[in-house]
């Protein structure tokens, strides 16, 4: 039953909102309360609402300002730090309805898009015109651009084209007491004032509602060609990353996978993979040079790859990327898991792979590793089976010692998937207190009372 506060703000939004779109329903709302982070029990909210416009949403926000009731903005939930969980007693803010495409203007190189569109809708809609929209986690096709801004997301193209913060020009966003503020820009380029809109990209939904967004579109790049190279040794595939990148080299996607990945693929995919190969190498090139794949397949060999293989036939490159995109659902159908997201400096990339092993050696464990090598960011999930509890602690050990073996090398507690409350009790050991307390204080400009997703990258009070 909600309290009197909360009562009185149901009614007060049934007044304005239809029937279908707020719901306190206790099936919906054990749906709409969490994100896909296994290892966290979200909260019991108050209800869940689907403004269908920044109107809309501003009114709600106004409402529940007055009573001081928490809002959890929510994508698609597709999250992996519990940023999208529910806090007891919120509204949750689904932003599913507002899935408009509002804009795709190739002279401006430009889409300006509702938060609830989906990746992959908008980059179909932008290659209709042959035009591109560069970010695309590896759940381009389950993700939400709200949520992909909100988390500032990476994803395979990252290689070549950066995350979601390259691709963000201007924000329209709804301010936790219900104002409604544009920020940024539509032009390519703008330096006036604090770049708040960098600020807003990846801030969880703590400083404020995004209701609409323009993105950068790009001209669409050519057919890429693939190289999928195996190798003996992790230490033989990281080298090549090194290599590959220190002679020029640009691919636009570099990703590595470690062989208990591989032969989770494997025994799901029925790819062909061979159980000595200890790593692999995806590599992609859209630069329409033959020559840059061909190097790239020449430098995996130098580098000790047992076996190369390098296709520009569109299904089969798409294939081996698909390999990829399947490691962490490949992963999932072992057991249990808990996916991370270190990202160390790439000359660290080896170091951290082989500590990893260390370290799911030493607390008996299954880590399968997987990631963007390029960008030094690394998946290491830690596999265990349901229901084992001692299993499960060790995983969270396990886990532990990975972040802290990545502070050591000079890395980041998350690469793409942001803080949320998975890292967010560890974020002061790497950011320290003064920054810390700084980014209190802007939280505190943009929502002094505190109602917008409380409890998430930092911790309350
Ligand atoms: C199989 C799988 C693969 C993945 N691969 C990748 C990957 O390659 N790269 C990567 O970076 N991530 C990846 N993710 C994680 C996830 O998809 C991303 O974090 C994604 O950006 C979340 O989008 P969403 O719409 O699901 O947002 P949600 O999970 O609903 O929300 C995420 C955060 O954004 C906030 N938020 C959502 N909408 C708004 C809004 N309109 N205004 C303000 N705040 C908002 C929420 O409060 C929450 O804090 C993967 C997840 C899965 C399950």
């Amino acid at each position: 039953m909600p309290d009197g506060s909360g009562q009185t703000l149901l009614t007060q939004l049934e007044s304005f909102l239809p029937h279908e779109r707020i719901t306190t329903n206790s099936y919906a709302l054990e749906r709409l309360s969490r994100d896909q982070t296994h290892v966290l029990e979200p909260g019991i909210p108050l209800a869940a609402v689907f403004p269908i416009s920044s109107e809309e949403t501003s009114r709600i926000v106004q409402a529940a300002s007055q009573h001081r009731i928490p809002i959890v903005a929510r994508g698609e939930g597709s999250g992996l730090a519990g940023g999208a969980n529910a806090i007891d007693g919120c509204l949750v803010m689904c932003f599913s309805r507002m899935n408009r495409i509002i804009e795709i203007n190739a002279r401006d190189g430009v889409a300006v898009v509702e938060p609830g569109v989906i990746n992959a809708d908008l980059r179909r809609k932008a290659a209709e015109q042959g035009l591109f929209y560069a970010p695309d986690p590896s759940s381009f096709e389950i993700s939400s651009i709200g949520g992909n801004i909100a988390t500032n997301a990476g994803g395979l193209r990252c290689a070549k084209y950066g995350v979601t913060r390259e691709a963000v020009l201007g924000l329209q966003v709804v301010l936790a007491d219900g104002k409604t503020l544009q920020i940024g820009r539509r032009s390519i380029k703008g330096v006036a004032g604090y770049d708040l809109t960098a600020l807003f990209v990846g801030s969880e939904g703590t400083l404020g509602l995004i209701t609409q967004a323009t993105v950068r579109l790009r001209p669409a790049p050519n057919e890429a060609g693939t190289v999928l190279a195996q190798f003996k040794t992790l230490e033989a595939a990281g080298d090549a990353v090194g290599q590959i990148l220190a002679a020029g080299l640009v691919p636009s996607v570099l990703e590595i996978m470690d062989q208990t990945t591989l032969m989770a693929v494997e025994e799901w995919r029925h790819m062909g993979i061979e159980q000595t190969v200890r790593a692999a190498l995806v590599a992609q090139t859209d630069s329409g040079s033959s020559h840059d794949l061909a190097a790239i397949e020449e430098v995996c060999g130098d580098a000790g790859a047992v076996e190369t293989h390098r296709s520009t036939d569109i299904l089969e490159s798409e294939l081996l990327i698909e390999a990829r995109r399947w490691a962490f659902s490949a992963l999932e159908r072992k057991g249990a898991t808990l996916l991370e997201d270190v990202a160390v400096p790439r000359s660290r990339l080896v170091e951290l792979i082989a500590a990893i092993e260390k370290i799911a050696a030493e607390a008996h464990v299954t880590i399968g590793t997987f990631g963007h090598a390029a960008d030094g960011n690394l998946h290491p999930t830690v596999v265990w089976d349901r229901g084992d509890d001692a299993g499960r602690r060790r995983a969270l050990g396990a886990a532990q010692a990975i972040m802290e073996t990545t502070l050591r090398l000079g890395g980041t507690l998350t690469g793409e998937h942001g803080v949320g409350i998975l890292k967010r009790d560890a974020l002061e050991k790497e950011l320290g207190p003064d920054v810390v307390r700084l980014s209190r204080s802007i939280k505190e400009v943009f929502d002094p009372d505190g109602i917008l997703n409380p409890g998430k990258i930092l911790a309350v009070d």
